[in-house]
């Protein structure tokens, strides 16, 4: 197997995030040096900075932890495989608790002043133009969740060593911004903050062939398909005078389609026909069909591994 080659190296210190060009094909490593560090993770098309990674969609495909063999999506309607991780050495990641900010220390803490994940990662983003509205939800790296039984998110300690690190595979021309999580005051980073090393390496035809083939879809659109494909640049909302809505597919019109069973589809059917469905087959159906489908595309965590290092 041939060596990746380095590109670059950073350092990332305490209080501070950087916004690293990544072309396609190069593979940002995000590492931990002393260990115990969450890193906050923003992205965006190099090219188009509204499409930006979508923790949403990431989470309802690859489940709250997303680690070693899942993707990265963007929002839709772009919805697009950005990144991939090719490599998670702890595999504790996170997508369910936003970004810390000003406002949390402030509420919670009585500090007006602290540092925050919000605030770095919108110095960081300053350097490529963006503003601090354009900050968006994070991917938090090494960042130990849970949901519990009664839908409440939970945070615990992480053990992550020096080491330890992340490997995101660039699917397309992207600017990354990690930052060194500022929760000092939070088991987030074992209440200290620690730095974080980056490294951009090009990857080699070893790695780019163990990603998944994501097919693309028509539904997947770009501003080329948009009714609007201006970016708005003023702040306040008025209403467009000459506005005639054309939403999709509407008026929506309902009729019934015959499904032809065979005997053995049917009995099948019936075996498994709950009394709630009553005489309505159609509804035992689109539930079976539902749970079909549920195990196919959201059962499938995309082959990641069992969560090491708890
Ligand atoms: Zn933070």
């Amino acid at each position: 197997m041939s060596e990746r080659r380095k590109i670059s190296e950073y350092v990332m210190q305490p209080g501070t995030g950087k916004a690293v060009e990544l072309s396609r094909g190069q593979i940002l490593r995000v590492e931990q040096i002393e260990g115990g560090q969450c890193v906050d993770f923003n992205c965006f098309n190099l090219h188009d900075y509204k499409e930006f990674m979508h923790c949403g969609r990431t989470r309802t495909v690859h489940g709250f932890n997303p680690s070693r063999g899942t993707f990265m999506w963007s929002a839709p309607p772009r919805e697009r495989a950005m990144l991939y991780i090719l490599e998670d050495t702890y595999g504790r990641n996170d997508v369910l608790f936003p970004r810390c900010s000003a406002y949390v220390y402030e509420s919670a803490y009585g500090f007006d002043v602290h540092t925050n994940c919000h605030d770095i990662q919108a110095e960081a983003q300053r350097e490529f133009g963006l503003t601090p509205d354009d900050v968006h939800d994070s991917f938090n790296l090494f960042m130990c969740t849970e949901v519990t039984l009664d839908g409440h998110a939970t945070m615990t300690r992480q053990n992550t060593e020096p080491g330890d690190h992340v490997d995101l595979l660039a699917l397309m021309d992207v600017l990354a911004v990690p930052n060194v999580c500022g929760a000092d005051v939070m088991r987030t980073s074992n209440f200290s903050l620690k730095p974080i090393r980056l490294t951009v390496f090009e990857a080699t035809p070893a790695d780019l062939a163990v990603v998944p083939n994501v097919p693309v879809l028509k539904s997947q659109r770009t501003p080329k398909d948009f009714r609007n494909p201006v970016i708005k640049a003023d702040r306040a909302l008025q209403r467009d005078p000459a506005y005639a809505p054309e939403f999709p597919n509407v008026p929506i019109m309902v009729s019934d389609l015959p499904v032809a069973l065979s005997a053995e589809e049917l009995a099948l059917l019936r075996s498994v026909k709950l009394d709630i469905y009553g005489d309505d087959a159609a509804a035992a159906l689109r539930d079976i069909l539902f749970s079909w489908w549920e195990e196919r595309f959201l059962g499938a965590h995309a082959g990641a591994p069992a969560i090491e290092g708890r």
